[in-house]
């Protein structure tokens, strides 16, 4: 590959991590903004790292300097720091990508104007305008954080009335917006590549479930028709043409109880949890994917298929649990299943809730690869399957 090449990386969580596994791979040199010894860092013993937040100014405009692209794991990002540096190396995707989708509600606005389809929302400045969304929308409907959201925490379900001031309180100071509830049957998502010349290519649409709001399973392909499959994958790349700048973006959609209609929930512009089967999966993963596009190096539809041999695969993240030694007689386990990767973070100490790694299983169904989950886990987890 060309060796002039180097891309900026703000963030070094495990997306950042398996961004430089595949930059590796392609002999792709990357620079990394993040603390000392985050998970990224910890695969990469380049002497040009940057130790600081990624939210630094300065930082971002020392990896300005060294990089050829810049890029970013999180959607939570310094997008003024980003368009500052614009004019001297690029940024994929676009500042203005991520200013519009880091705010929930510009990202429904922006996605509305192109005739998207999504749930009903409204903006809600005050406890009024809230009130008044429950009038229009019913019970219950959604409060929404605008921004800093993730996992559910700038999520509140509005069940009556009574209890529009404590979901304005959960959410503490942030700008606020409406939903409607979306009564779906499934929630899917699917991984689109968007190249530098602005040509899109869906990854299979997958099926996402959550445990406590965070992605706790993932199907590829989602058990559903071949038509909704692909009715989604149309969506996902519909909605990611209408955004400026190449990377692999994350579509999430719900599918309604009709069995029929697809809404866009969200789109993450960075590489996503329900993307991770593709490691093993795909002939190229959702992390070389974004590493090709935003380097300019070829990528073709034929890069998301399934790949033969593998059809099926099924994504477990493992979540640190109450006790402190799940995660790591879980990850032991895994080494004993067939067909089954696991993918440790490096992120030390096990807290509960915080994501510590992910085992993906592969097998020719998606029987098989639930088998196979079921003897990875714990008895008392199996009741909850
Ligand atoms: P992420 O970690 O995916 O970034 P987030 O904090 O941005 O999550 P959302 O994806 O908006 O939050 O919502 C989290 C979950 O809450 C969804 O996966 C879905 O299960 C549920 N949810 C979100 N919006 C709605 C809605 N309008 N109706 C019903 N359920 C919803
Ligand atoms: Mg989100
Ligand atoms: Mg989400």
């Amino acid at each position: 590959m060309d060796s002039s090449t180097v891309v900026g990386i703000l963030g070094g969580g495990q997306l950042g991590r398996m961004m430089l596994e595949a930059a590796h791979r392609l002999n792709v040199r990357c620079v990394v903004v993040d603390a000392p010894n985050c998970p990224a860092k910890q695969i990469d013993g380049g002497h040009d790292h940057i130790d600081a937040s990624f939210r630094d100014e300065n930082a971002i405009a020392e990896l300005a300097k060294k990089s050829t692209v810049v890029t970013t794991e999180i959607e939570h990002i310094n997008t003024d720091a980003l368009e500052s540096i614009s004019s001297t190396v690029s940024v994929e995707p676009s500042y203005s990508t991520l200013r519009c989708i880091q705010d929930k509600y510009l990202q429904k606005q922006h996605l509305q104007t192109f005739h998207i389809a999504l749930p009903d929302f409204c903006d809600a400045p005050d406890q009024a305008a809230v009130e008044n969304a429950g009038q229009k929308f019913g019970y219950p409907f959604v409060l929404k954080s605008k921004t800093l959201a993730y996992d559910g925490r700038g999520n509140y379900v509005v069940r009556q009335p009574q209890d529009i001031p404590d979901g304005i309180k959960a959410l503490g100071d942030r700008p606020l917006y409406v939903e409607k509830f979306v009564p779906f049957s499934m929630e899917i998502a699917v991984m689109v590549v968007r190249t530098l010349d602005g040509k899109v290519y869906a990854y299979p649409t997958t099926e996402t479930i959550q445990r406590d709001n965070i992605c706790h399973l993932v199907y590829a392909p989602a058990r559903l028709p071949h038509h909704l499959q692909k009715r989604a994958q149309t969506l996902a790349m519909d909605a990611v043409r209408t955004f400026k700048g190449a990377g692999i973006y994350g579509v999430e959609m719900f599918v309604l109880q009709d069995g029929e209609s697809v809404l866009l929930n969200e789109i993450a512009p960075r590489p996503h949890n329900s993307g991770h089967y593709t490691i093993e999966a795909c002939p190229t993963s959702q992390f070389e994917a974004h590493i090709r596009a935003i380097t300019g190096l070829p990528f073709t539809e034929a890069n998301t298929h399934l790949s033969t041999a593998t059809t099926h695969a099924l994504m477990v993240n493992l979540l640190g649990g109450e006790d402190p030694c799940y995660v790591s007689r879980i990850a032991k386990r895994s080494l004993t299943i067939p067909g089954a990767t696991l993918h440790l973070y490096g992120k030390g100490e096990s807290r509960k809730g915080r994501k510590m790694g992910h085992i993906t299983i592969i097998a020719d169904s998606s029987q098989e690869c639930e088998r196979r989950y079921l003897s990875l886990i714990e008895e008392e987890e199996k009741v909850q399957v």
